[in-house]
Order: C-alpha cells, then structure tokens, then sequence
C-alpha cells in the first residue's frame, strides 16, 4: 500500500463489531488464565502484553504502522526523541565503545552525544557530514560501533546525505543510525538509501498538533548484527535464562533487545493515551506533509528576496547549498522549517520575532500553526561558540516552522514584522 492508506490502515485493522477508531487501552497490566502462560511471556517464548511499561496495545499499532511508513520490520515508541536516541546508541554501545555523529544535528543530542553519553563512558567524534567519505572514515576507530546523522538538521537545515555515511558504516561493519525528524517517513525513507536504524521525535510533524511528547526508533531488519563486533546480539543474555537475540529474533532482534532489556530497565515508556493522540496526528501526516513544504516554499522565496534578510536556508530555494542533495532525498519537499537570518544580529532577530502577529514564539518546530524561535537564546543556549558555529547557527538566525494557515496570510504577518 502507498504511504496515504499506510497512514490511515497500517497496524490497527478492527475485526468484526470491533471499534472504527484505535482505542485507548488504557491498562497497566493484561489478565492471562496460567501461571505457565505468564512465565512463558516472560521468558519470551509466548508473545504478548503483560506490563505497559514493556507493551501495550494501543502503543503496539502506533509502532507498526510507523514502520511500515518507514519499510522497517519492527518500531519500539520511547516517551520522547530524546529516549529514542538513547535508546537506539546504548542498544549497540557499552562503556569504552566510540561512535561518529554529523555535527550539525538537533542541539539536544550534541549534548547527549558530548556530555551525558561520556558520563557513561561512551564517547562520540563529531564530524562535517558534507566532507567526502574518506575524511569521515579518518574519524573511525577500531571501537566505532555507529554513525549517526539527521536527514534534514534541526536548526541547519543541511541534508545529510545518507548514501554515503551508509557506506562509510557498512565499510566498517557498523550500523547508520539516522533521525528523520523532519521529513518524516512522507518525504523521505533513510532505509531506502541504506539507513539500519531510524528514529524520529514524533513529537514534531508526525503528532503535528503539539499534543504529546515522543519518539520512536525503527529497526530495518537489514543489519547483520552477527558481523562478531556486537557480542551482546550473538551470546546469551543471562537476565533472560541465556537468549541469544540474533539467533532467536533474526530480523527483529535490535527492537526486541531494545525493549526487553532497555525498555525494561529504563522505562521510557509513552502512555496509551499519548499513542492514541499519535495516531490521530499520523492518520493525516501524508496529507500533511507536501502541504507544509508548499506554504514554506513560498514563505522561503518571500523571504530571499527580502531587503531586511541576510540569508535563508531552506533546501528548497534553487541556489541553497543543499538544493542538490535535497532533490535526491527530499524530491516530494523539504517540510515546513527554515532558518533566517535577520540584519541587525542579535537585537535584530529579536524585534523581528516580537513583532509577529499571527506565528507565534514557541519552544517548538513542526506545529500545525505557524512558529518561530531564536535558537541562540533558547534551544541552543548550552552550546559554545564553536558548537553553535560547527552546527551552523548565526547569533541572527531565527528558526520559523511554516504551519497549514493559508500561504498569504503568513507572509503578510511576516512582512509587517519586518517592516518594524
Ligand atoms: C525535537 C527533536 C529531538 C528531540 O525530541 P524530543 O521529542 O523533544 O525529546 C530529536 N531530534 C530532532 C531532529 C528534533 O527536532
């Protein structure tokens, strides 16, 4: 099925006199008639629900219709992005493992990745995605065990161009680990071009409304985690009367890890009443999607050819640097999110943005509504001066998540906000 009935139909498919709509199973736990079936679950020879923490119906048809939009054979939803990008590198790595990241990502994960990731022992080179292959392999060392990029970076808008970290992961035996955030599954696929693992925070145009926190990570089911660098796929696991989750899981064993003992232990589990919400934002998000991309193509050309603007980044616009690459990864559109820089630097930015009428400033991207964030000052106030530089944010950038009101009416309010 295409990507619009995949949206609507995928994971949940009621049988009959069943409800129309996902419901809400909103149940700690699930009743079972034999302590043999119970035990069964738990040493996982039976599946099925027995703890929310682990699994939960409403949960479990939010996962599958997210991979089957991504073409992924399993999905796990975390309580927010920031749990999925955990989750997904602490799957694979330990204490004294080492892996690479493009530079210009989400500034929650340059902190995750260069501060709370080596408090546990695991450290993380940045590097320029844009470089060729050969510099980026220079950043690989014998205890790499991922590459890590984002498709459409949040706030640089550089595309990343996934065929080739793939290469440079699997040259070396390692898994791409790709956030694909921004174009969502809608505008592009990161396992098409060679991603193993995809996450997202669905909290942004997936959900779309600006309901819940979320996340979720998708496992391709193509990555061979049997290659001898990643013992804990391929020898028992002792917290399960000795599994080896390679051999009894196959294609589905970095999910089924990921939950079982991850999951299990840390606990970032999303409500039912929050995948429930997730799935209404998801039963539109091909509608959606090429609707953003169209309202911020026209917002990003107003703006280009605007004399209070310095730049605009936005993959759309023919003569952006990453217009190539964004035609060959994003040739449906390039979403709703731009960054500007306004004249007059910081003080510049800011009138800008208190002068708004109808976008509004929120700590937010990839809302239904039209808003707009000063990343300097705010998202990405832990960052150096180099961090910010290296993840390509001016102290004049403003960051606007171009919403569904009509076209017109959002580059009126923009244009009386840079007429102040
Ligand atoms: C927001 C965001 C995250 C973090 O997700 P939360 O749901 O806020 O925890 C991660 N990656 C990208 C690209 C994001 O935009």
């Amino acid at each position: 099925m295409q990507k619009e009935t995949l949206c609507l139909h995928a994971g949940y498919a009621p049988k009959n006199g069943e409800p129309r709509a996902l419901p809400i199973y909103q149940s700690t736990t699930f009743k079972y008639d034999s302590t043999k079936h119970i035990g069964d679950l738990f040493d996982l020879t039976a599946a099925g629900h027995f703890y929310s923490r682990l699994s939960n119906p409403t949960v479990d048809a939010v996962e599958q219709k997210i991979a089957a939009l991504e073409g992924g054979v399993a999905a796990m939803c975390t309580s927010s992005g920031q749990a999925a990008s955990f989750i997904a590198l602490m799957n694979i790595l330990k204490a004294g493992d080492h892996f690479v990241s493009a530079a210009a990502i989400y500034g929650g994960t340059v902190n995750l990745f260069a501060v709370t990731l080596k408090r546990f022992g695991i450290d993380c080179t940045f590097v320029d995605a844009d470089a060729p292959a050969e510099e980026i392999q220079k950043a690989i060392r014998p205890n790499t065990k991922a590459v890590f990029g984002e498709t459409l970076a949040n706030p640089a808008l550089a595309v990343c161009d996934i065929e080739k970290l793939a290469k440079v992961a699997h040259d070396n035996g390692i898994p791409l680990i790709i956030d694909n955030t921004f174009p969502t599954p809608v505008l592009c696929r990161p396992i098409d071009f060679g991603a193993d693992i995809v996450t997202h925070s669905t909290t942004k145009y997936m959900d779309g409304h600006a309901l819940c926190v979320g996340g979720v990570i998708v496992d391709s089911g193509k990555f061979n985690w049997a290659n001898g660098k990643f013992p804990e796929f391929t020898e028992p696991d002792e917290s399960y009367h000795g599994i080896v989750y390679a051999d009894t899981f196959g294609k589905a064993a970095f999910i089924v890890k990921a939950r079982v003992q991850l999951m299990r232990d840390l606990g970032m589990t999303p409500a039912a009443n929050s995948a429930f919400l997730l799935n209404i934002g998801l039963e539109t998000l091909a509608v959606r999607m090429p609707q953003y991309s169209r309202n911020a193509q026209k917002v990003a050309e107003f703006l280009a050819a605007h004399p209070q603007i310095e730049s605009v980044a936005y993959p759309g616009l023919p003569n952006d640097k990453y217009h190539a690459l964004a035609q060959k990864y994003l040739p449906n559109g390039c979403a709703g999110v731009m960054s500007v820089v306004v004249k007059g630097g910081r003080e510049g930015a800011a009138k800008f943005l208190d002068s708004l009428k109808l976008a509004t400033q929120c700590v937010h991207v990839a809302d239904i509504r039209t808003c707009a964030l000063h990343p300097a000052s705010s998202t990405h106030r832990q960052l150096t001066d180099e961090q910010l530089a290296a993840a390509g944010i001016p102290q004049g950038l403003v960051r606007i998540s171009v919403g569904l009101e009509n076209a017109d009416d959002i580059i009126a309010d923009l244009a009386q906000a840079l007429a102040q």
